[in-house]
């Protein structure tokens, strides 16, 4: 589980985390606010994903995908909505 940044408690899963670029925004299980994610972070890490994805093979794209999911993880931060 991942720290909320409203609350301070574990109310965010992982998996919350790669439904956010998706749906916006996620609700914390703790304190029922919604979380989303850092957008200048996500989008930093996405636009080099997907010009990989345009210039190079899709296969090459989908093996970097753990990569990028990892980064997205570690380095892209939850923030309040
Ligand atoms: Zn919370």
């Amino acid at each position: 589980m991942l720290v909320c940044p409203h609350c301070g408690k574990s109310g965010i899963s992982i998996l919350d985390k790669f439904y956010i670029p998706v749906v916006l925004s996620v609700k914390c299980r703790a304190c029922q606010q919604q979380v989303s994610v850092d957008a200048k972070k996500l989008v930093l890490l996405g636009i080099p994903w997907l010009a990989v994805i345009i210039v190079l093979p899709p296969s090459v794209g989908l093996m970097l995908l753990p990569v990028v999911a990892f980064a997205y993880i570690k380095w892209v931060p939850l923030v309040q909505k």
